[in-house]
């Protein structure tokens, strides 16, 4: 191949991943971040995907977002299929984050529960991972992996699930009532000792199985 024909390609891959992005949401720092493609031609990209101009200032993710309650469980459900799909797929990077947040979207669909992460969130997480800010920890309540700060002691660690904060959902009333009526359906994906097998399972226990299975296996 030449060295022409390589960068055609190669420019060609970096609008289809900057498209992709868009099209799940993710914030223009994104895009900017994940491609080598000049601002401009992002903006227009941006604008022709999702029929808007993207939203203005900075990213205001801390980690202290996804201690909270509800975005807890979710961060947590999120990391585990995207450590699920590390190991044992050749994903990696930002395709590996795109995948676990599809597969993340069905989940969520599959078991009626709320989107609580954004395409940016969930991207955000990712880097705080990599930076080692946060981390997971398993609760010695039921075994699960859950998203912590990294530098907290986690040896006592329980999670949200199994010691319920009496102040869980104050702000958000519907949704803690819906997940406390259903425990089961919301338990169950990470009170299981192997979590992220376990959710994928479910995922692929549905007349969706095939599409999911095909997504993993390219
Ligand atoms: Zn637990």
């Amino acid at each position: 191949m030449t060295a022409r024909s390589k960068s055609v390609v190669s420019d060609a891959e970096q609008v289809q991943l900057a498209a992709e992005l868009a099209r799940l949401g993710a914030r223009l720092q994104v895009l900017e971040t994940e491609t080598n493609l000049s601002r401009e031609r992002l903006l227009r990209l941006y604008k022709e995907v999702r029929g808007e101009s993207p939203p203005k200032g900075m990213l205001p993710f801390s980690t202290d977002w996804f201690m909270s309650w509800m975005p807890n469980i979710h961060a947590s459900i999120f990391m585990n299929i995207h450590g699920y799909l590390v190991r044992h797929t050749s994903a990696k990077g930002i395709r590996a984050v795109i995948r676990a947040y599809k597969l993340y979207l069905e989940h969520v669909q599959l078991n009626d529960l709320e989107k609580v992460l954004s395409f940016t969130r969930a991207w955000s997480l990712g880097r705080f991972f990599e930076g080692k800010m946060l981390d997971t920890a398993a609760c010695k309540s039921c075994g699960g992996k859950y998203v912590v700060h990294a530098m907290d002691l986690h040896k006592d660690y329980e999670c949200g699930l199994c010691n319920v904060p009496s102040r869980a959902g104050k702000t958000k009333k519907r949704a803690a009532a819906e997940a406390l009526k259903a425990p089961a359906r919301t338990v169950a994906p990470i009170a299981m000792p192997v979590p992220a097998g376990f959710l994928l399972g479910a995922a692929m226990s549905t007349k969706r199985s095939k599409r999911v299975a095909v997504a993993l296996a390219d």
